[in-house]
């Protein structure tokens, strides 16, 4: 039988539990995940501060420590391109064939239902603390981060000395008078 697989694409920066919840959610529908890493060409900015392989492994040790057996997801780096019209069919062109789109960003939802793809929306899981915007903040801040994230993207911080990184990047050069 035809397996039916969805996507997922975000910029995972940094992968955070209301990614985790909301695929698990999605496992429960489809056979197959295709979890997009968006934006991988971008690292090392304050918004988005770490790298495709850098999230890859965030994802796949996130995936691994929550027992998703790894037949049923293919984890697939995704770059930004500068036309949104073609973007579906760049995507398309990276990934195994999928029939449902999973996503709560308007313009993502936008640009694969004028392709006529079926868009899903999934629930919003806490979405007040759980988004990448949140856990760079409370990095920054010396808050609490890491109640907010599977171990492996705690550990892949720290690895890479990720809390250095981010700060190192909010500091704005002074320029001499
Ligand atoms: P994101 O990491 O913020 O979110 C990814 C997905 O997870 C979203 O669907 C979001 O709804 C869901 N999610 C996040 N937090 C959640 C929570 N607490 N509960 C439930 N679900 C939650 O990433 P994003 O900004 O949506 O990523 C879209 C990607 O698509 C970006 O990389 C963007 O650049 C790319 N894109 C590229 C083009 C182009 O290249 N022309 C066009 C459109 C989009």
């Amino acid at each position: 039988m035809q397996k039916v697989r969805g996507i997922l694409i975000g910029r995972m920066q940094p992968v955070h539990n209301g990614h985790m919840q909301v695929i698990n959610k999605i496992l429960d529908e489809v056979d197959e995940i295709i979890i997009g890493i968006g934006s991988a060409q971008l690292s090392h900015e304050q918004k988005d501060p770490f790298t495709a392989g850098e999230r890859i492994v965030m994802m796949s040790q996130a995936l691994a420590e929550a027992g998703v057996d790894p037949s049923r997801y293919y984890i697939i780096p995704m770059q930004d391109i500068n036309f949104n019209a073609i973007w579906p069919s760049h995507v398309k062109m990276m990934t195994p064939p999928f029939s449902i789109v999973y996503s709560g960003n308007p313009l993502v939802k936008q640009l694969f239902e004028e392709e006529g793809f079926e868009v899903r929306q999934p629930p919003l899981y806490d979405r007040l603390h759980l988004s990448g915007t949140e856990v760079r903040k409370r990095i920054l801040e010396d808050g609490d981060w890491q109640e907010l994230v599977p171990k492996a993207t705690c550990d892949v911080i720290e690895e890479i000395n990720g809390i250095r990184r981010i700060k190192n990047l909010s500091v704005k050069e002074v320029s001499e008078i």
